[in-house]
């Protein structure tokens, strides 16, 4: 598989097409927040910058959820807060974002959850599940049930497993190395922290 061509299901394929219409679908040498470096980045800021596109993509995500009778939808910020936002609005529930404070992810802002309440934990990626699990702990740790997850985008090629319901609008397999393991740091060009230039 050419790794700079990520595969996705036929019925993925328009928010596929939306991410490469908006210029999101980047192709390089990228560090990724896990560590890991990949010749291909979501820029997901670059589809969720016009709100209809947001507004969208949102609604589909919620969709999955439309059953759960879900109170609040929270996500790590900064990327995932206006896909809870979006979420949030399409479900008519509340939309939370947590925060690091001190390398730990925690509710700030005066945000709180009721015991009990039933939370749908978003992210714009997931690659690892690293934040997203972050984020259930955090509202677990509030009192509120995580009754599932959804993100827009998984990388991971639904290898991911975080012991709820899961979905995501677009699962890609897109191949992640191991600085050690990397083709292009063997090639000698040095990764990009995508964003970090124009
Ligand atoms: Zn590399």
């Amino acid at each position: 598989m050419d790794p700079t061509h990520p595969t996705a299901p036929e019925d993925t394929q328009p928010v596929l097409s939306l991410f490469e219409r908006s210029g999101a679908l980047l192709r390089g040498h990228f560090l990724l927040t896990s560590g890991l470096h990949s010749q291909v980045y979501l820029q997901c800021a670059l589809v969720l910058q016009n709100p209809a596109n947001a507004e969208q993509l949102g609604r589909a995500l919620a969709e999955e959820f439309r059953d759960e009778r879900i109170d609040t939808v929270v996500a790590p910020a900064v990327g995932g807060i206006i896909v809870a936002h979006e979420v949030a609005r399409a479900l008519g529930a509340r939309g939370l974002f947590t925060e690091r404070e001190a390398g730990a992810m925690t509710f700030r802002r005066g945000f709180s959850l009721s015991p009990g309440e039933r939370v749908l934990v978003v992210e714009d990626v997931v690659t690892t599940g690293g934040s997203t699990r972050e984020t259930m702990d955090a509202v677990r740790q509030a009192g509120g049930v995580v009754v599932g997850a959804g993100s827009l985008v998984d990388r991971s090629g639904g290898a991911v497993d975080l012991g709820v319901r899961r979905t995501a609008l677009v699962t890609l397999s897109v191949p992640t190395y191991d600085p050690a393991d990397c083709p292009q740091c063997r090639e000698g060009t040095p990764a990009v922290k995508p964003g970090s230039r124009k």
